[in-house]
């Protein structure tokens, strides 16, 4: 890579030159501004919200899980030791 002030050919990977010192390092083409920053981050909670309501609303909507049977007094006395059975 030639240096734009005098000609000096260099190394790529210098980041300036050897000769003259210019600094050889391209500057980003684009720098995002905090109203950048703020915009994006905003859409990405908006989405996140709009996916969690989704997605709640979605398992909502399906059947509820497999109905659970009440377990008979005699096999659990343990739970309510003064209305075990007679025997
Ligand atoms: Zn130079």
């Amino acid at each position: 890579m030639k240096c734009t002030n005098c000609g000096q050919e260099n190394r790529s990977a210098l980041k300036f030159c050897k000769k003259c010192g210019l600094d050889l390092t391209l500057p980003p083409a684009w720098f995002p501004d905090w109203r950048w920053h703020i915009k994006t981050l905003s859409w990405i909670y908006l989405v996140l919200i709009a996916l969690f309501f989704a997605l709640s609303y979605i398992l909502h909507k399906l059947p509820p899980p497999y109905a659970q049977r009440r377990i008979p007094d005699e096999m659990t006395p343990w739970l309510n030791p003064h209305k075990v059975p007679a025997k």
